[in-house]
């Protein structure tokens, strides 16, 4: 996520417009006795998975990092150009390019905690959120030169093209993963429908050259 002010720096992965559902009529409800909530130890193994992708992919100069944010801990952000030092209250998930790193504080647990609710499980949901922000570190890797909307579809499409790249149960998760984000308001993400289908573009297709924009 890039962003011009601090504040809305909240919850990158999560915050879009509009509320337009997404239906799933072949997901089932998980059931009871699958549910917990999200740990580092699911982020940190979804991070994995997507770095051995990525790296396979020759875009290894993607030496993204993550980093767990926690108490008063501070990290410093370049921010739509400008050094930014954010507290670990005022960032949920973020990627920062400066250094090249995925952060996720403890109140982007408890956000990710809310929104998973009973409807998406602990694994697939740190995937879908990880894959998003590594998307960034592609993005970065790469050198691209998008607006905010597009670059923020263009990181939900690699998301797709690495989660099915490493045939991920989380694809089944998607549509549910981008209905509930849709709950959010927000400006700079695209719509729901917007994401998903980027999302599906990268996972169908195997590549996001041809999204529409890019
Ligand atoms: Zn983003």
């Amino acid at each position: 996520m890039r962003r011009a002010a601090l504040v809305p720096v909240l919850a990158c992965a999560l915050t879009l417009s509009g509320s337009e559902a997404i239906s799933s009529p072949q997901k089932s409800p998980v059931p009871q006795s699958e549910l917990r909530n999200i740990s580092s130890g699911d982020v940190d193994t979804a991070f994995g998975k997507l770095q051995t992708y990525w790296r396979r992919q020759g875009v290894g100069a993607v030496s993204t990092r993550l980093a767990f944010l926690q108490g008063k801990q501070t990290v410093t952000c370049n921010l739509a150009n400008k050094q930014v030092t954010i507290n670990a209250d005022q960032i949920a998930l973020e990627y920062c390019p400066t250094s090249n790193t995925i952060i996720v504080s403890e109140l982007g647990f408890k956000v990710l905690n809310f929104f998973a609710g009973e409807d998406i499980k602990p694994e697939p949901l740190a995937e879908l959120v990880i894959g998003h922000e590594y998307g960034h570190g592609v993005q970065e890797a790469k050198k691209e030169n998008l607006t905010r909307v597009k670059l923020e579809l263009e990181a939900d499409c690699y998301s797709g093209e690495a989660l099915a790249g490493i045939n991920s149960p989380a694809i089944q998760d998607a549509a549910t993963f981008y209905g509930i984000i849709g709950r959010v308001p927000g400006t700079d993400h695209g719509t729901p429908m917007q994401r998903y289908l980027s999302f599906e573009e990268g996972a169908l297709f195997d590549t996001c050259d041809s999204l529409p924009g890019s």
